[in-house]
């Protein structure tokens, strides 16, 4: 894992005390906001370190541990702890081959995995002196696909989704091994994929793109907690309703009497409800009308878009005979 320097990410000088940090965090989280910049990846990435650095500098006991062992403070601390146990553990079994060599070249956390395992099959001894305690470590996060209808994501909905969701083994508690020898049901992995239901709540005013964080429902934690569970949004077209922003564009047929001597006309909205809307004499084809605070609601906010009422006004067809000679007559005042 390269080594971040949360401080420069957030701005910061080191030593800089809480309210800055916040301060610069506050103002770069809004910069960079995945609300903001829809679509940019760069920006989301930016957004995902901000936070990241946050997390870490915002917790006096991370800062502090940042500060001394750097951005994989919690491998290297863990690190450090399991060797410190690994070496108690095999002294205390007097002579018995040290294959501690062999994991020293491996990667951090394979090595912690494969130690905690190791002392885990020795048994008993957890919780004494010598007991491995298990180097604690946050699940992953995942990620499920949801798609909505355009009225979902104007009233927020919910959703059973079906999820895969890695668990600690049953069958060993995570150890990886049982009584006899390396856990079957697992194949010593310690987790198995268990399906999982789970009811999920999606916010009004979520868009094409939107993550929605539902804390806590990623993959298990070792000895730490849980991951988190991102719905990443899909919004389905409307037919009647284009979404640009947080306002909602919509046709309305205007008959052409109306629109010629005026008159009113009803505006479809995604309530359901209807808004009558009054069209002024000699209106042309395609003029939009605004009607306020009656578009879609904006996430996490009270702030509301407009509908964009746009005219279309409709010519009139299958003309009676003396309908035609009105217009007949009305061609003949007005030529061109
Ligand atoms: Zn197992």
């Amino acid at each position: 894992m390269a080594e971040k320097d949360y401080y420069s990410i957030l701005g910061v000088p080191r030593g800089a005390p809480d309210k800055d940090i916040k301060a610069a965090y506050r103002k770069l989280a809004r910069k960079y906001h995945p609300d903001v910049n829809p679509g940019d990846k760069s920006a989301e990435a930016k957004f995902k370190e901000v936070n990241e650095a946050y997390e870490v500098l915002s917790d006096p006991e991370k800062r502090k541990k940042y500060d001394q062992y750097g951005s994989d403070f919690e491998n290297a601390e863990a690190f450090a702890r399991a060797r410190q146990q690994a070496r108690q553990q095999y002294t205390g079994y007097g002579g018995r081959g040290s294959p501690f060599t062999t994991f020293e070249t491996s990667d951090m956390g394979d090595l912690n995995e494969v130690l905690e395992n190791l002392f885990k099959g020795f048994g008993g001894a957890t919780g004494t002196r010598t007991g491995a305690r298990r180097a604690a470590r946050r699940g992953e996060d995942i990620q499920h696909p949801v798609e909505v209808s355009l009225e979902e994501a104007f009233n927020g909905t919910r959703r059973v989704l079906d999820l895969q969701t890695e668990v600690v083994c049953p069958s060993c508690q995570g150890t990886g091994r049982v009584r006899n020898g390396i856990c079957q049901q697992c194949g010593g992995q310690g987790r198995t994929v268990k399906p999982r239901r789970l009811e999920v709540k999606i916010p009004a005013g979520v868009r094409d793109g939107s993550r929605v964080r539902v804390a806590g429902e990623g993959n298990p934690g070792v000895g730490g907690p849980n991951g988190d569970l991102y719905l990443v949004i899909k919004v389905a077209p409307h037919p009647l309703f284009k979404r640009e922003g947080d306002d909602l564009i919509v046709d309305v047929p205007v008959p052409l009497s109306t629109a010629i001597l005026g008159g009113e006309v009803q505006v479809p909205t995604l309530k359901g409800s209807k808004l009558a809307l009054k069209i002024p004499p000699e209106t042309q084809n395609g003029k939009v009308f605004r009607l306020a605070r009656q578009g879609m609601p904006r996430l996490n906010d009270t702030a509301r878009g407009d509908i964009l009422a746009r005219v279309s006004v409709v010519l009139p067809v299958n003309l009676s005979e003396k309908e035609r000679r009105l217009f007949e007559q009305f061609r003949a005042m007005r030529p061109n």
